[in-house]
């Protein structure tokens, strides 16, 4: 740990310096009103730097550059842009370490998880790097009298918000896409996480990116999210965050018509039954909520079992949560860290006392730690009902919520039983039941006998309010793309 924060020291110097800035046509810059909030780290409280309160002015200067080299990047050939997207990611692989130790001082997420969410970034470069030279490839579609044909090109100038849990991660998952498409990027980081999208688009210049291609703005989502979705030269928006605030993004966006993507919350279930591998099960639960510090969209944040294993199932998962170790997120041997911000610590230990007053039992954790720092003990809360709000509502902690059932319609009528719809993860041996449940359930992924393996070319998205639309693969494509049909007489 002491030589990690050494080197962590080190790469913070920059913004200790020059604060975080906003990054226009290929230029860092304060804010035009000269405004700045501070950042503090969740580990200790600690000030970590000045950032660039961006508002509708910034936007605005942001969208014209973004505007103004949209022409000649999307007419760069798709194979030169797939050369200049492998340089990003070659980029983003030699300053790995720096990536990964400013997210977790910035966010406290552990490090065993923030050095492999450095190097997925470089992996969603290089994924739509290798699909840019056939981004724009249509289709051949002939009727007796016409030779019809769609052919794909980029949307435009695209605005791209996003949260700041796993930032760097997801602000690449986004980016990259829209690169590749040809489209211009005005991006706006979580205010509560900006350190490495501040790293992200210097090393994409670095590699080479033409000035104005991708724009950062820090701010709030009320002062710099509202003005990029409002903006007339913004054409998308790719948006990932709260549901709540999708529903305000989308009535922002209605008087431009903006295309907009959501990618939204979640309160998914893990369903086991008595005749799964329960072993497997149990490590593939803890590690969907404990991971991440729970503070993750696909999430398993409701384990339903069925009640013949039920009580041996919830012991042996209480003895593993009381053994997860919580610390300092640049200690190697960390698995939880602290949470992202004290307004988020005081959302997510309020379910404390939900839990009891709704009479659940709370079989492992269920304190805060003394300070400094938002750090919370791994919960588990058994003996719950669906109809108890630590069933149904989002905590987004390392908190999990136990629910007993005692046949397969119980199971699917309590799974489905939320407003959200990200995923779902079914442990079974008897695969009938497994494509008749899958089936049934609403979620947009659901994994069989499987914690979640993200695998690029598969659609990404949720069902209900868990979102509107799918990326991955060349889904993100359609999103970030016209597609045109045009039909020749023949
Ligand atoms: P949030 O909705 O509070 O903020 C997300 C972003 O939106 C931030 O950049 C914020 O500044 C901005 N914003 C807020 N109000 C805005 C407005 N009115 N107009 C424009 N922008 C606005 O979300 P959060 O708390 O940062 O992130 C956690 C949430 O994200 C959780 O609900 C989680 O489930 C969800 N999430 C979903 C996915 C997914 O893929 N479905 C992935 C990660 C996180």
């Amino acid at each position: 740990l002491a030589g990690n924060l050494a080197r962590l020291e080190g790469y913070l110097a920059r913004f200790r310096e020059s604060g975080v800035q906003n990054h226009i046509g290929g230029r860092a810059c304060e804010a035009a009103s000269g405004a700045r909030f501070d950042t503090h780290s969740p580990v200790d409280g600690s000030l970590i730097a000045g950032v660039a309160r961006g508002g509708a002015e910034d936007v605005d200067a942001a969208a014209r550059a973004a505007k103004a080299a949209f022409p000649a990047w999307r007419d760069m050939p798709g194979r030169e842009r797939k050369a200049l997207l492998h340089r990003i990611a070659d980029a983003i692989e030699a300053r790995a370490e720096e990536i990964a130790f400013c997210e977790c001082w910035d966010t406290g997420q552990a490090l065993r998880y923030m050095s492999k969410a450095a190097l997925r970034g470089a992996e969603n470069f290089r994924f739509y790097a290798d699909r840019a030279p056939a981004a724009r490839d249509g289709q051949a579609l002939p009727s007796a009298t016409l030779m019809n044909m769609t052919a794909r090109t980029p949307i435009g100038p695209v605005g791209i918000i996003t949260p700041w849990n796993t930032p760097f991660m997801l602000s690449t998952w986004k980016i990259a896409p829209a690169l590749a498409a040809g489209c211009t990027v005005v991006h706006k980081p979580a205010e509560f996480s900006p350190l490495t999208a501040r790293l992200l688009v210097e090393i994409a210049e670095e590699a080479g990116l033409p000035p104005g291609v991708w724009n950062t703005v820090n701010g709030f989502g009320h002062e710099a999210g509202v003005a990029l979705t409002e903006h007339r030269d913004i054409r998308a928006i790719a948006f990932i965050g709260e549901s709540r605030t999708g529903g305000q993004i989308l009535s922002q966006g209605g008087p431009t018509l903006k295309r907009t993507h959501l990618e939204l919350g979640g309160k998914n279930p893990v369903i086991v039954f008595d005749d799964a591998d329960l072993d497997r099960a149990l490590d593939a639960v803890l590690f969907m909520i404990y991971s991440l510090n729970g503070e993750r969209c696909t999430s398993s944040s409701r384990v339903l079992i069925q009640d013949t294993i039920h009580d041996d199932f919830v012991a042996r998962l209480a003895e593993r949560v009381k053994k997860i170790r919580v610390g300092h997120p640049l200690d190697p041997a960390t698995e939880v860290g602290p949470l992202i911000h004290p307004v988020h610590f005081d959302k997510v230990k309020s379910y404390f006392d939900v839990a009891r007053a709704d009479g659940a039992t709370i079989a492992a954790g269920g304190r805060a730690l003394d300070g400094p720092g938002c750090f919370v003990e791994p919960t588990l809360f058994t003996g719950a009902r669906q109809d108890m709000r630590i069933a149904a509502e989002e905590i987004f902690g390392p908190v999990l919520t136990a629910i007993p059932f005692s046949s397969e319609a119980e199971a699917l009528e309590i799974a489905n039983a939320v407003d959200y719809g990200l995923t779902g993860y079914v442990w079974t041996s008897d695969v009938t039941r497994a494509f008749r449940f899958t089936e049934a359930l609403e979620a947009g992924m659901i994994w069989v006998n499987s914690e979640n393996v993200r695998h690029l070319p598969t659609p990404f998205g949720g069902m209900k309010a868990s979102g509107i639309g799918r990326d991955g693969g060349d889904w993100s494509f359609d999103f970030y793309m016209e597609t045109k049909m045009i039909a020749f007489a023949t």
